[in-house]
């Protein structure tokens, strides 16, 4: 249940005697109690002003409390509510050198891509493959800021980086791997930036969506849900793009949708097409990973799209997503 209060003081003290969460959100004073509840303690009444009765812990996430979409702003860029955006985020898979990050932020700026995206600390499968450049990647990154005027995005692996991801990104990326980590996942709760939550690729959406409930529980509206494929029995494709899942999450839940199609297929040859396909959802955002010349790639070779690929997947997603009434950003 969302119980929303009232400007009455004096709840402080009869809280702790329940299992309630007190969110602060810009413009409500909430407190969430676990879904299984179906009234209001008496001694609470005086103090509500609204109440939601949820059928799930997908709670603050849910459409049901806040129809419609969360609008995040950072800047210049809107993605979400009325803002008809569809945001491109790329980048290679890992910062490698100055030189190859300089090549993506050049190649953002040619086509007005306003977010670079690539990875530092990396979770990598294997302990003796590239596990990213770490600080000095990060360093690398916040000089394409500087240097071009764009937005960063990176990925918080584990606790010991996570404070300086979060102080020094735009945009903070929560893994595949990660979902479940719930000290990231409360750390994050505990900023104002917009956190992309990837959807852990052995997870319902239900798990998904209530990993998100830890962010916002937190007091971070600003939170992006992202599809980036499922493991199914099919072997053929790196992982499954769940675009029912996708569909599902527009239908329920309020909060913004990006699609990383580069993960889910594994290899270059798909990305375009089912860039296409998640464009034509209307979905408000993209991750497609590039590098300047992907064979050389540190990691994620195989799905890495050459410069001019890209360029060509760019002009062909930005008329889809046209036809279908956003704006690819
Ligand atoms: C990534 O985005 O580079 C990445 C490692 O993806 P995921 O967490 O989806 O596996
Ligand atoms: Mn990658």
């Amino acid at each position: 249940m969302i119980l929303q209060l009232n400007t009455k003081s004096g709840w402080e003290d009869i809280i702790s005697q329940y299992p309630l969460i007190h969110v602060k959100f810009s413009d409500a004073n909430l407190l969430v109690s676990p879904s299984s509840w179906k009234e209001i303690p008496t001694n609470l009444e005086p103090y509500i002003a609204q109440s939601w009765y949820m059928d799930s812990d997908i709670q603050l996430a849910s459409k049901k409390f806040l129809p419609g979409k969360r609008k995040i702003t950072l800047g210049d860029v809107s993605i979400g509510g009325d803002s008809g955006n569809t945001i491109m985020m790329t980048g290679p898979c890992s910062v490698e050198s100055e030189i190859q990050i300089t090549a993506c932020a050049e190649l953002c700026v040619e086509l007005g891509v306003k977010v670079l995206r690539a990875g530092c600390f990396k979770p990598r499968t294997s302990p003796y493959t590239f596990q990213g450049l770490g600080m000095d990647g990060l360093i690398l990154l916040s000089r394409m800021r500087e240097k071009y005027g764009l937005q960063i995005i990176t990925e918080i692996r584990d606790s010991t980086h996570a404070e300086a991801v979060i102080e020094h990104t735009d945009w903070i990326q929560i893994g595949a791997k990660a979902m479940y980590d719930h000290g990231i996942l409360r750390l994050c709760g505990k900023s104002k930036k917009p956190v992309l939550l990837k959807r852990g690729f052995g997870s319902t959406l239900q798990e998904f969506v209530q990993a998100a409930e830890f962010i916002l529980s937190g007091g971070n509206e600003n939170v992006v849900l992202c599809e980036r494929g499922i493991r199914t029995f099919e072997t053929k494709s790196r992982f499954t793009l769940d675009l029912c899942g996708v569909a599902y999450l527009q239908e329920h839940v309020n909060l913004p949708v990006i699609l990383d199609p580069s993960h889910a297929m594994g290899y270059a040859y798909g990305v375009k097409g089912l860039t296409a396909a998640c464009a034509a959802m209307g979905v408000d955002g993209l991750i497609i990973e590039t590098h300047p010349d992907p064979a050389k790639a540190k990691s994620d070779a195989s799905q890495q799209l050459d410069f001019d690929a890209f360029r060509n997947l760019y002009t062909h997603a930005s008329k889809v997503c046209k036809a279908v009434g956003y704006q690819l950003i």
